[in-house]
């Protein structure tokens, strides 16, 4: 049986054959594919890496990394117990916001990834990747607020994986800003009653 790691060793070699975003990969040191446990049933996806995660290769090792590991250890969790993603493997120069095209390049791969995790709750960190989601609605209004989608498979044709999405936002962005970064810890904090409420309904 092909496990959830060596399907995820499969997407990033994919990434690497196909080539994806070659601008971004001349000027990166890394691609940052993903890190944590693919059993989980939690996975959070993020912006870009950043200049610390393109260095090391890992997403969220910088200051928004540290924030969100105290986040996760308020809800009792290590980061080798949740999955962390971005939407874009590659930094973008000067940590611009990424592309339009460089999001929808990526797309594929995140949902392969999600495809072969099967994560019960997806924690979108930041508008960027709430919108690749949840396309039409506004993080400043429905941060903390579940949203049960319906993503089509590409392993089997006509299958959908049932996932909650939660829009939080961005720690980076919340890191220095009073008002927001509460806003963060307190929908943060609802996680675990999100993920019991999944284990009971479903
Ligand atoms: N910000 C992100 O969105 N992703 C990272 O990996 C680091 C910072």
């Amino acid at each position: 049986m092909v496990t959830k790691q060596q399907k995820l060793d499969d997407i990033q070699q994919q990434i690497l054959d196909d080539n994806v975003c070659p601008e971004l990969a001349a000027q990166a040191t890394h691609l940052v594919f993903g890190a944590g446990n693919p059993e989980s049933d939690i996975g959070f996806i993020g912006e870009a890496p950043g200049k610390n995660e393109d260095l090391q290769g890992k997403p969220f090792v910088g200051a928004a990394g540290k924030f969100l590991d105290e986040m996760l250890g308020m809800i009792k969790l290590k980061r080798e117990d949740v999955y962390i993603t971005n939407i874009v493997k590659y930094r973008p120069p000067n940590n611009l916001d990424p592309l339009p095209e460089e999001k929808k390049a990526f797309l594929r791969y995140l949902q392969s990834q999600l495809e072969a995790i099967q994560p019960k709750v997806v924690v979108t960190l930041g508008r960027h990747a709430t919108n690749c989601f949840l396309p039409d609605l506004q993080i400043s209004i429905i941060h903390g607020q579940p949203k049960r989608i319906r993503l089509s498979l590409k392993e089997k044709k006509g299958d959908t994986l049932q996932v909650v999405i939660l829009p939080l936002f961005h720690p980076a962005a919340a890191l220095y800003n009073g008002s927001m970064r509460q806003i963060l810890i307190d929908d943060f904090a609802r996680i675990p009653a999100i993920i019991q409420k999944i284990n009971v309904t479903s």
